[in-house]
C-alpha cells in the first residue's frame, strides 16, 4: 500500500529559499541580507562574552543531578522581571505564570495551544506584514488567522489611523499579537503616545495583547526602553501574554531559549495557568534541554555578567544603527533621487527598504545580494566593508 502518495512537496519558507540560493552562489563578495540573526562587522556570528562566561562556568555541572524545576522557575523569574522590570509588583506579588519555552518560536506555538485549548472559537490578529511564522504557527493551531493595518507603504511608517479602526471594529475580547519593539519585518514601531493610545483602545475593547517580544534591547540598546510598551499596557491594567527569545539579545540562536509568561488576576490563577501551561507542553515535549535555561539564568542572576550582557547588547544595536547611517548616507552621495529616510527611522534589525520583487531578483541577479521577496533587509548582515558596494547595487536597480 502506498501510504504517502497524497504528501505533496510543501511551500518552501521564503528565507529558507533565500539561504540556500545564497549558498549555492561561488561569488566570493555575495551578501546575505535575508535571515535575521546577528553578525559582527566581519559578517560572522556573534558570541557575547557574557554567554562564554557563563560556558565555562557551567563546565564541569552535572546536568543529570540538575534540579531543573528550580533552574526553570529561577529562569522564568529572571525574564519576567526583565519584561516588567526588578521592582514591578507582578513580579513582587508572582502575580504571573511562566514557563520556559523553545525560544520565541515555542512561546507563540505554545500560546497558540493554550488558545485552542481555552478559547476554542477565538481568532488571533496578526499585523499586517508580520514575520511570516506567526500564520504557520496559528494556523497549526487551527486558530484563525486575521490581519490588522500597519504598514502604510507610502510613507513607509505606520498607518495609525487604519491600525486603530481595525482595532474599534474587531469583536469586543479579540486576540491582538503585537510586536513591542523592532517590528519584523518593517523596522516600524508605534511611537509612546501611539501606544497609549493603542493600549486605551484595547481595554475599552477588552481585547487581549499578545506581545511577542523577540527582540527586546535591539530598538534602542537599551532593555527598559525596548519594554516600554508592555508596561504602558501593564500600567492600564492589561492582564497581557509575552512571548520572550534569548535568540538575538543574547546570541543563543541554536539553544533555544524563550520564555512564555502570562499575567493574572491572583496567585489562584497563576497557579492554575501555570499548571496548564506546563500540561500542554509536556503532551508536545515534556521537558526542555537545560542548558540554554541555565546559561541565561546564571547572567540574569548574577550582576556583573548582566552588566556586561547589557553593554555587549548596547554594542550590537550601535553597530546596526552606525549601520543604517553609513547606508543612507552612502546612497545619498550617489545622487539616488529617491527618499533613504526610512533606512534610519525606522529601527531593530530589520529595514523594508521598499524594493520591489523584481529590483530584488536584479539585485540576486547581476550583484550576489540577497533577501527575501518583500525587500527586507537585514542590517545585520551589513558591514563597513560591504555597505558601498550594497549602496552602488542599490542605486542602479532603482535608477
Ligand atoms: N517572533 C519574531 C517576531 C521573530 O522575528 C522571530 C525570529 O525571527 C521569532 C519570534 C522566533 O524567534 P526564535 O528564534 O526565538 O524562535
Amino acid at each position: 500500500f502506498r501510504w504517502w502518495d497524497h504528501v505533496r512537496v510543501a511551500q518552501k519558507d521564503p528565507i529558507v529559499g533565500v539561504t540556500e540560493a545564497f549558498l549555492s552562489d561561488p561569488f566570493p563578495h555575495k551578501i546575505n541580507l535575508g535571515v535575521g540573526t546577528y553578525r559582527d562587522d566581519e559578517g560572522k556570528p556573534f558570541v557575547p562574552q557574557c554567554v562564554r562566561d557563563a560556558e565555562a562556568k557551567i563546565g564541569g555541572c552535572k546536568f543529570e543531578e540538575l534540579n531543573s524545576s528550580a533552574v526553570n522557575s529561577k529562569f522564568v523569574l529572571e525574564s519576567v522581571k526583565l519584561a516588567y522590570g526588578n521592582d514591578s509588583h507582578v513580579v513582587r506579588e508572582g502575580l504571573f505564570a511562566g514557563v520556559p519555552t523553545l525560544s520565541g518560536t515555542g512561546a507563540c506555538r505554545l500560546f497558540a495551544e493554550f488558545q485552542r485549548n481555552f478559547y476554542p472559537n477565538s481568532q488571533i490578529y496578526l499585523p499586517n506584514p508580520t514575520w511570516s511564522n506567526h500564520r504557520n504557527i496559528w494556523r497549526q493551531a487551527e486558530i484563525p488567522v486575521k490581519m490588522f493595518h500597519y504598514y502604510q507603504p507610502d510613507t513607509k511608517g505606520l498607518d495609525f489611523a487604519a491600525l486603530m479602526k481595525d482595532v474599534k471594529n474587531a469583536p469586543d475580547g479579540s486576540f491582538f499579537l503585537l510586536h513591542p519593539c523592532a517590528h519584523n519585518p518593517t523596522g516600524v514601531d508605534p511611537t509612546e503616545e501611539q501606544w497609549k493610545e493603542l493600549s486605551y483602545e484595547l481595554k475599552v475593547k477588552n481585547h487581549f495583547p499578545f506581545f511577542d517580544m523577540a527582540y527586546q534591547g535591539f530598538a534602542s540598546g537599551d532593555l527598559d526602553k525596548d519594554a516600554q510598551a508592555l508596561r504602558i499596557f501593564f500600567e492600564d491594567g492589561h492582564l497581557i501574554g509575552c512571548a520572550q527569545s534569548f535568540a538575538k539579545n543574547m546570541g543563543l540562536y541554536g539553544h533555544k531559549v524563550g520564555c512564555l509568561s502570562v499575567l493574572c488576576n491572583d496567585k489562584e490563577q497563576a497557579a492554575a495557568m501555570k499548571s496548564q501551561l506546563q500540561n500542554i507542553s509536556l503532551a508536545m515535549y515534556s521537558s526542555l534541554p537545560i542548558h540554554g535555561t541555565l546559561l541565561v539564568s546564571m547572567i540574569l542572576s548574577d550582576p556583573d555578567m548582566e552588566a556586561l550582557w547589557r553593554k555587549e547588547l548596547k554594542a550590537m544595536a550601535k553597530r546596526i544603527q552606525t549601520m543604517r547611517a553609513s547606508f543612507r548616507q552612502n546612497l545619498e552621495n550617489l545622487d539616488s533621487t529617491l527618499n533613504w529616510e526610512h533606512i534610519t527611522t525606522q529601527v531593530g534589525m530589520f529595514c523594508f527598504s521598499g524594493l520591489s520583487p523584481d529590483q530584488v531578483k536584479h539585485l540576486e541577479k547581476d550583484f550576489h545580494i540577497y533577501m527575501t521577496p518583500d525587500g527586507r533587509i537585514s542590517m545585520a548582515g551589513v558591514t563597513r566593508s560591504n555597505v558601498n558596494y550594497l549602496a552602488n547595487a542599490i542605486d542602479e536597480v532603482t535608477k
